[in-house]
């Protein structure tokens, strides 16, 4: 895949790249796709942590389109890992439902990191979606023992069909996508309690939803930034 400007940014900035191997491609419902992958080395040269992301290079008729994906188990004894992809009209959940085994995709890590806050906190507020589950899982994984709100907002009934790896003590709450994510922002809100002492608060939904509950986190309740991680993860259009 030909690249582009940001490559050479993200090279300058460090930026490692992979080439991906598809091993098995499965539906795991209409709105949702699974791929196992061969990392190329990946997880070998950069090891593995709770959220991490990488950078995949998907053509878009010839010019380069870059997206963001989640780890899904990834196993550094075979080097292989899961994408999940939320199906919508986009090029990269055209890319993942057409993928075949022995297809390949390039790679760039730069820019993921995660390490919970030290001390460990008493308890976890999650809010996402579809395209942020697999990271949510993989919190709900490292973070196992920690008593968890989590709530996840579906555009699709069958959005709820995916299953959250939550314990008896992580609460998860479906929220309806509505009046364009305005909906959840409001949901988040009522509902987070006055800033429980040693909670932390992870946020990735759409962009606007994502701004939405961070402002009341940090400046409606005054939460210290070490104690709120948040990243948009896609923009309606
Ligand atoms: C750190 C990080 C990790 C991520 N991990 C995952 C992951 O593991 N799995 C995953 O599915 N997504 C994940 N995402 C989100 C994914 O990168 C975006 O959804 C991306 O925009 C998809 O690219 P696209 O080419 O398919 O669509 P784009 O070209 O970006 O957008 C095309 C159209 O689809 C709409 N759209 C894009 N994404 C969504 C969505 N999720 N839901 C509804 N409509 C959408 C846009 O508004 C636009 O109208 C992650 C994002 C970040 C920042």
């Amino acid at each position: 895949m030909k690249k582009n400007w940001e490559a050479l940014v993200l090279k300058a900035m460090g930026g490692k790249d992979f080439r991906l191997t598809v091993l098995e491609s499965e539906p795991v419902n209409e709105h949702y796709h699974r791929l196992l992958v061969d990392g190329g080395g990946l997880l070998e040269a950069c090891g593995v942590h709770p959220t991490m992301w990488i950078r995949l290079w998907f053509d878009n008729d010839g010019r380069p389109h870059q997206r963001a994906y989640t780890l899904v188990d990834p196993d550094p004894a075979t080097g292989r890992f899961h994408l999940e992809f939320a199906l919508h009209d986009g090029c990269a959940a055209r890319w993942a439902t057409a993928a075949r085994p022995g297809d390949t995709i390039d790679a760039t890590v730069q820019g993921s990191g995660f390490t919970l806050p030290d001390p460990t906190p008493t308890h976890l507020f999650l809010a996402g979606d579809a395209a942020s589950l697999p990271a949510v899982n993989s919190l709900l994984d490292s973070a196992a023992d920690i008593p968890a709100t989590v709530w996840l907002e579906y555009a699709h009934e069958g959005e709820k069909a995916l299953t959250p790896r939550a314990r008896a003590h992580h609460e998860v709450v479906w929220v309806p996508r509505r009046d364009g994510g305005r909906h959840l922002v409001e949901t988040v809100t009522a509902a987070i309690p006055s800033d429980p002492d040693g909670a932390y608060y992870w946020v990735a939904c759409e962009a606007a939803s994502t701004r939405g509950i961070v402002k009341h986190i940090r400046k409606g309740l005054g939460v210290a930034k070490q104690r709120v991680d948040a990243l948009g993860y896609w923009s309606a259009r």
